[in-house]
């Protein structure tokens, strides 16, 4: 059986208080016990003492000092809470009793030995507490005094707390199990409305939030966690539909290139260079598609392929070719610069270095104007082979510094100012970085402009 939330809280409350009621109703009957027990013994110990005085045993014969209090009403009349009493010889041969025993004896033990020790016996149907003591003559032990006190009515006072106590045993867990289990109730009831709303909440209403209640206990830290979560599942689905829409306006400017160069060509017959030039035209469309869709699924790919394949490439006619390339492409003037004598060896991946750097020298050319320099340099540094993408362009805040290769963070500035980008390229160039065996570091100043820095640490 699958009990609910609340009933297991309340089970388990109701368990462990029954476990705690039960000792202290145990001691309630303990003590009251006690105390019963103690207080019949007091009485009968002063009645003991009042009678030790009086009474003697003399070669079997009994004798009183003040034979009218012995014969006194209280120990001939049925009383309510009557002393019993008898005396017997060293065998425990009745020599007398009071006439309230009737036809009973009080039960004499010879191996008491302590006087004040009373303990419970039954006369007939009554129960009683007995103590007994030893009478002497002249320092000889002739016998032995028997008193007893009715135990009843305190026994019918320990049986109705008993009672009591077992009636209201069960009647208290009861109570207890339905309180806590209505106030486990009250409880999570916050949690049962976040559920309800929680699943009220999809794709379609993600701005919707669950609305937050008590601010500073754990409940509204639930709902606000759970409210921090959609925000960020909101902001991502947002970004996604940007990813997407931006990766498809980047398809598509090629894609329409390509197809106004194909309609110009099938206008009218043409020379065969003007075919020639045409179609190279529309090779470098080709080509701008698929890298953007390379760039693309390099960040959606998750197996490490092709990019970790790495081949020896002399870095300044490498770098010599994308500069050149990228600046014709984006008609911008892009420096190079080599700061080593000799020529540079790298063990790297060519496509992805490529990727790479076209990504850093699209956003020195993005986020600089075009009388901002941009320079691309290359050295060995302790036989590190490094390149660098430097502008003199806007730069990055210093607090951003680490969050610009997150996957879709684009600094306000660039979103405001409405320069086109997704985001992703930083983060396709850490994640093939990485691959690749280069470490990736930046520097920068608001205003001034920012430095890429590329080490092939694996050359
Ligand atoms: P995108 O350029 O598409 O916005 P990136 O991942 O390439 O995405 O860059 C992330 C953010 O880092 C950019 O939005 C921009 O704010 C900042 N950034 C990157 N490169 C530069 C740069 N050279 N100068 C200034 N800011 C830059």
């Amino acid at each position: 059986m699958k009990l609910a939330y609340k009933e297991r809280i309340a089970g388990r409350l109701t368990l462990a208080t029954s476990l705690i009621i039960l000792v202290v109703f145990g001691v309630i009957y303990l003590v009251a016990n006690f105390t019963v027990v103690n207080s019949i013994d007091r009485e009968l110990g002063l009645e003991t003492d009042k009678h030790r005085d009086q009474i003697f045993l003399v070669e079997g014969e009994i004798r009183f000092l003040h034979k009218d209090e012995w014969q006194e009403m209280e120990h001939s009349q049925l009383q309510l809470n009557p002393i019993f009493i008898e005396i017997v010889d060293l065998d425990g041969h009745s020599m007398d009793r009071s006439p309230n025993l009737r036809s009973h004896h009080l039960i004499f033990s010879p191996e008491i030995i302590s006087e004040k020790a009373a303990r419970t016996i039954r006369i007939g149907d009554s129960e009683v507490r007995q103590m007994q003591i030893p009478l002497f003559n002249v320092g000889k032990h002739e016998g032995y005094l028997l008193l007893a006190k009715s135990f009843e009515d305190s026994r019918e006072l320990l049986n109705n707390l008993r009672n009591v106590l077992l009636i209201l045993y069960p009647g208290i867990l009861l109570s207890l199990f339905l309180t806590m289990r209505y106030l486990a109730g009250k409880s999570i009831e916050p949690i049962r409305q976040i559920i309800s709303k929680t699943n009220r909440i999809t794709q379609s209403n993600l701005n919707e939030r669950v609305p937050e209640a008590e601010p500073n206990d754990e409940i509204g830290q639930l709902t606000r966690s759970i409210n921090e979560l959609l925000e960020r599942l909101e902001a991502s689905l947002i970004r996604e539909k940007q990813f997407t829409s931006d990766a498809s306006h980047e398809l598509r400017t090629p894609l329409a290139v390509l197809r106004g160069t194909l309609e110009v060509l099938i206008r009218k017959p043409r020379t065969a260079e003007e075919y020639v030039e045409k179609i190279t035209s529309a090779f470098s469309s080709i080509d701008r598609m698929s890298a953007t869709i390379d760039q693309l699924l390099a960040l959606a790919r998750e197996e490490k392929g092709k990019f970790s394949v790495r081949e020896e490439l002399e870095l300044i006619t490498f770098l010599e070719e994308i500069t050149d390339q990228i600046a014709v492409e984006q008609q911008r003037k892009i420096s190079f610069r080599c700061e080593a004598s000799t020529p540079i060896f790298a063990k790297a991946n060519e496509q992805s270095l490529q990727m790479i750097l076209n990504n850093l020298i699209q956003n020195a050319v993005k986020y600089s104007t075009p009388d901002q320099e941009i320079l691309v340099k290359t050295g060995i540094t302790n036989s590190v082979p490094y390149i660098e993408v430097c502008d003199a362009g806007s730069g990055i805040a210093s607090e951003y510094l680490e969050r610009i290769f997150d996957p879709f963070f684009r600094e306000k500035e660039a979103v405001d100012r409405l320069i086109p980008g997704t985001g992703l390229g930083l983060a396709i160039v850490k994640k093939l970085a990485q691959e690749s065996g280069i470490r990736i570091s930046v520097s920068s100043e608001k205003g001034k402009g920012s430095t890429f820095r590329l080490d092939l640490l694996d050359s």
